[in-house]
């Protein structure tokens, strides 16, 4: 029998409301349960409110695996990834570079599976799920055919579980460079030194709602491997890509050659100082996309995240032509879609513009938000028609 964690009434309440994680300060009794073990949860009247993976390190002391008072053993895990595996492939299309385990949205707490073509790219992000990782490899083998499984545990979050921050080939072989298609496009990903797994999947769709309103000069700001600007040169006149990195800008020409599109210009450079030569030259475009990174790491950085969203959407506005569109994207999890349209209009106020919300978006489906729990939607996405 599984240890039993008591935990207070406060955090039962939070599992009721369909929230996964009780924090530290809601565990009355750890009792005997130890790092990254499967635990019962009680309240304090003894009552069963759940199994949860344990961490002995993280803040979120709990992350609850199922309600049900059921083994959590092999044949649970492998109905979880039967069920994500289902789901994607109702949603997903035109890709094989995918999501195919979203953690605690797959009620599959801290654990990440993408898909890339014939590899797949695991990251298990709290000490149950690093506990569970040969049994989670083994039922990966099982279900899919992969040419290699490689795990990307260099993930910074996993140092608030306290585990080592490592990247290993796990099963099969794994070239640096894989092949991969989305939307017609073949991308090369490094699996093996990429952000995040190697690529940003979030993006897939939307790449593909951009390149609907692409025509003209299109300038795409922080292009990483270049995926809003291959889209949109496949029907722009021109694009400039805009990326500080120079491993990005010499992936994202990499892929432009995969693709022979030729009116990219690729540029390696602050996109802050691109946006301000570009307005100085008085310059205009089409479409700009502005993709930065997270600028809030942390709730403390949230004012200087939001000083940073608002100088670049107010330089891309002023570079935008009447009729031109901004695609506007911020994955912070910290700066809520509330927070981020705020800071969008306020910059529409200050460059004068009119601007119309031709559509409201997040990331693809294959990255499911689960509606009890914000966390999962982490990735908003504006374009804006503007006046
Ligand atoms: N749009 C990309 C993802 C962007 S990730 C895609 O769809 O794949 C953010 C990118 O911004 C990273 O490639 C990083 O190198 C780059 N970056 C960070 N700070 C920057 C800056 N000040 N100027 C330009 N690029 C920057």
């Amino acid at each position: 029998m599984e240890a039993a964690v008591t935990i207070s009434s406060r955090g039962a309440e939070r599992l009721r409301s369909g929230h996964p994680w009780i924090y530290r300060s809601d565990v009355r009794d750890a009792g005997q349960a130890a790092a990254g073990d499967v635990v019962r949860l009680l309240d304090r009247s003894g009552r069963f409110h759940g199994k949860a993976h344990y961490s002995a390190a993280s803040q979120i002391a709990l992350r609850l695996l199922t309600a049900a008072d059921e083994p959590v053993d092999a044949a649970f895990f492998r109905r979880r990834l039967e069920r994500a595996r289902e789901l994607r492939d109702r949603v997903v299309s035109d890709t094989n570079a995918y999501r195919l385990v979203y953690g605690e949205a797959d009620e599959l707490p801290a654990l990440i599976v993408d898909r890339y073509a014939g590899w797949l790219s695991i990251q298990a992000l709290s000490q149950g799920m690093d506990r569970a990782r040969p049994l989670l490899l083994e039922l990966l083998r099982e279900m899919y055919v992969a040419r290699g499984i490689i795990e990307r545990n260099d993930a910074r979050v996993r140092e608030l579980e306290a585990l080592p921050l490592e990247s290993r080939v796990a099963a099969g072989e794994c070239p640096e460079v894989v092949e991969v298609e989305m939307n017609g496009l073949r991308l090369g990903v490094r699996l093996g030194s990429g952000q995040k797994t190697g690529a940003f999947l979030d993006q897939r769709e939307n790449y593909a709602a951009a390149e609907r309103y692409a025509r003209g000069q299109a300038l795409d700001c922080f292009t990483y491997a270049g995926g809003f600007a291959l889209h949109l040169a496949r029907r722009c006149a021109s694009v400039e890509a805009v990326d500080s990195s120079a491993e990005a800008i010499a992936a994202a020409r990499d892929n432009a050659a995969r693709n022979s599109l030729s009116n990219i210009t690729f540029i390696e450079a602050n996109a802050f100082d691109v946006l301000k030569s570009r307005d100085e030259q008085r310059r205009s475009f089409d479409l700009v996309v502005l993709d930065p990174p997270a600028f809030a790491k942390t709730r403390g950085h949230l004012d200087a995240a939001l000083r940073g969203y608002k100088e670049i959407n107010l330089r891309a506005m002023r570079l935008l032509k009447a009729g031109g569109v901004l695609v506007t994207c911020s994955c912070s999890h910290h700066v809520s879609e509330a927070d981020f349209l705020e800071v969008v209009a306020s910059a529409a106020l200050d460059a004068r513009r009119r601007a119309l919300v031709l559509e409201r978006r997040a990331q693809a489906r294959d990255h499911p938000i689960a509606l009890t729990i914000p966390e999962t939607l982490y990735l908003k996405c504006f374009i804006l028609l503007m006046g």
